[in-house]
């Protein structure tokens, strides 16, 4: 793979915090390339360091040492009005919660990332998207007129609207129910395929992890697992032992 193929690589990336006069070590030493149209997953006890490792690897917290790629940029030293722009025309996210502007229709949320941007958006792609995320009834409604998964294919909508070097999914399935939730996995798996979009998800859910192409699994701020295409009985058997080996050596 060449480095055009790369959309995010870290590497020896160590986060550790100061909780008063005792530190916690969120990361330690963790290297790891996501390559362009790959859908990965990131799994791990709670505490094991996967949302640090998503909001370092998006520029949303500063690494304490190692190094942190977008596609061929690096972020370190970067100050933070460039990395708020790089963030904003380069990464998608996708939260649990939805986070969508309660004020504005369905057209502005998705509109919204280009609007900050300043630039205009690619009207032909916006349209694809829409149509993709199935939301064109639904344009000119307001997220609380619409279903937890409705709202969540606008969050799509809006990460995809830049067509961003990557996309960091928090637990995008957490909030809705098991039909639901596999709908909107579905649409992040096609939009791998189809777009070569690149999606890296955080999930407690081995089904959910189980759409991915790669699972990764975290325990004590290190990769522990990296798993090619597990199946659902896997990647819960392997969770498990994980747990068991905690129990045994804590
Ligand atoms: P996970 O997402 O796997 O649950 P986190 O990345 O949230 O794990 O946390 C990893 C470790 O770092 C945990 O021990 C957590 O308590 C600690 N941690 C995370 N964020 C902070 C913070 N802002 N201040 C202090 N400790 C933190």
């Amino acid at each position: 793979m060449d480095r055009t193929d790369t959309a995010v690589r870290v590497e020896q990336l160590s986060r550790v915090y100061a909780n008063g006069s005792q530190k916690v070590t969120a990361l330690a030493g963790v290297d790891v390339t996501f390559h362009r149209g790959t859908f990965t997953a990131v799994m791990g006890p709670s505490g094991s360091g996967k949302s640090t490792l998503l909001q370092t690897a998006a520029g949303l917290d500063r690494p304490t040492a190692g190094r942190v790629w977008i596609g061929g940029t690096e972020l370190s030293g970067m100050s933070e009005t460039k990395l708020t722009k790089l963030r904003r025309d380069r990464i998608g996210f996708v939260f649990q919660a939805f986070n969508l502007v309660a004020a504005l229709t369905v057209a502005e949320n998705i509109g919204l990332p280009s609007r900050l941007a300043g630039v205009r958006p690619e009207r032909a792609w916006l349209e694809h998207v829409i149509d993709r995320v199935g939301l064109r009834e639904r344009l000119h409604h307001r997220p609380s007129a619409l279903s937890g998964g409705q709202q969540q294919r606008v969050a799509i909508a809006r990460a995809l609207a830049t067509r961003p070097e990557v996309i960091f999914c928090d637990e995008p399935t957490g909030a809705l129910d098991t039909e639901t939730a596999a709908d909107v996995l579905t649409l992040l798996r096609a939009v791998v395929d189809e777009h070569r979009q690149t999606v890296v998800m955080v999930t407690h859910d081995p089904v959910a992890a189980s759409y991915a192409d790669r699972v990764l699994v975290l325990a004590d701020g290190r990769i522990v697992r990296d798993m090619p295409q597990p199946g659902v009985d896997r990647i819960a058997e392997q969770l498990a032992s994980l747990g068991r080996r905690r129990v045994v050596t804590s």
